[in-house]
């Protein structure tokens, strides 16, 4: 197995979700708050990372808390309070739709 942790890959030049152009973010192909450090550069628009962020967060607290409380993972926070984190390319496979 390759180890792959705080590997940065190269975008593609658009959202990976959408197709949009600008601009882009980091996306991270583990979520963050699964301990995921390997991100795709300028991978990801504000409207898609917004949504995957949403859905990395209920991961996060609702499916996968008691795993992250057992082996000790720390929590993102930012000044709202809120858990964040980035997008997953983890979900591509989940919403790929195999069009391009
Ligand atoms: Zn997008």
């Amino acid at each position: 197995m390759v180890d792959i942790q705080g590997a940065k890959f190269p975008g593609y030049g658009r959202c990976i979700y959408c197709g949009a152009t600008n601009p882009l973010k980091d996306e991270h192909i583990i979520p963050f708050s699964l301990v995921g450090k390997a991100v795709i550069a300028a991978a990801s628009c504000g409207d898609c990372e917004k949504i995957t962020s949403d859905l990395d967060g209920y991961l996060a607290r609702q499916i996968f808390r008691e795993y992250r409380a057992h082996v000790g993972m720390k929590s993102r926070r930012t000044h709202t309070g809120g858990e964040t984190g980035g997008f997953d390319a983890l979900f591509v496979g989940l919403f790929w739709t195999g069009t391009d």
